[in-house]
């Protein structure tokens, strides 16, 4: 069954900054993952599951034109995976053809930041060549953090599975690759932040331009149906601390008017937040340019 269709390619801009969703298409997860605890009489209202219980999820990278950088946030599901994982999720593997549409070739791109290594984050880091994974973006610096790696490598049977080796370890190997302990600005008015929860190690990417902030906020909140403290993916490691590490998050990125920008939604890639009630977010889109 075909994807109900993903998102354009759209843009706007951060101060001086030009940012850019860059959509690797559609793919599926099983609904009851996706939303966790929350019963499916509440999410069911929020998403609309096919008749296996499946949700069309979006794989939404962000490009950033600083001016002086080009910066690719996050590279998707690819086109490396096998068979049988490409039947299950039916990825659509866009990503490139969304960059070329965006008027980037791939030797455009200085700086890649994976926020995690989850194969459906990473999968365009590499593209196989004569039989061997070689990195997609020739020219360009790769960052994810070291602690993220190291429990990638550890391969635990609770989520090995999510952790695909040459997604990541070419790079490694090659040096393109740079291993992160903590939060850094990785150019200027583009830095890393650690939300934990997810996974121990996940970065969110926060970009500063002038007075305005935005905000690749990943898989600390997936969608704009998860703004609730509660609503934690199955998928979560630590999910108590999903929802410390969202308070903290919430703290600045609505006071402060963050353009918070979400992984996995199939519509609305980005938005403000907005509080409208005590302890209830929603989410004011933002126009199309
Ligand atoms: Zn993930």
């Amino acid at each position: 069954m075909p994807h109900p269709g993903s998102i354009p390619v759209q843009s706007t801009t951060v101060g001086d900054f030009e940012l850019t969703v860059l959509s690797d298409g559609d793919y599926y997860l099983d609904g009851g993952a996706f939303f966790g605890v929350i019963p499916k009489v509440m999410w069911q209202k929020r998403m609309q599951p096919d008749e296996q219980n499946r949700l069309s999820v979006g794989v939404n990278s962000l490009l950033i034109r600083t001016g002086k950088h080009t910066v690719l946030v996050e590279t998707g599901i690819g086109n490396k995976l096998g068979d049988k994982p490409k039947q299950i999720f039916q990825p659509e593997e866009k990503l490139l053809q969304n960059l070329a549409a965006a008027k980037v070739a791939p030797e455009d791109i200085d700086v890649v930041i994976n926020t995690h290594l989850h194969f459906d984050h990473c999968g365009w880091n590499t593209v196989m060549k004569d039989g061997r994974a070689v990195a997609t973006f020739p020219k360009a610096k790769y960052y994810v953090q070291e602690g993220e790696w190291q429990h990638a490598r550890e391969q635990t049977e609770r989520d090995r599975v999510s952790y695909l080796s040459p997604n990541y370890d070419p790079l490694i190997e090659n040096g393109q690759m740079e291993l992160l302990n903590g939060e850094r600005e990785i150019v200027p008015g583009i830095s890393v932040k650690l939300f934990p929860g997810h996974t121990r190690n996940l970065q969110a990417v926060v970009i500063q331009s002038g007075a305005q902030r935005a905000c690749y906020i990943s898989d600390l909140i997936p969608t704009s149906h998860h703004l609730d403290l509660t609503w934690v993916m199955a998928f979560d490691l630590f999910p108590l601390e999903t929802i410390a590490s969202r308070k903290r998050f919430y703290a600045r990125a609505v006071p402060e008017k963050w353009l918070v920008v979400f992984t996995h939604d199939p519509q609305v890639p980005w938005g403000h937040l907005e509080a409208t009630a005590p302890g209830k977010l929603t989410l004011k889109p933002l126009e199309k340019l």
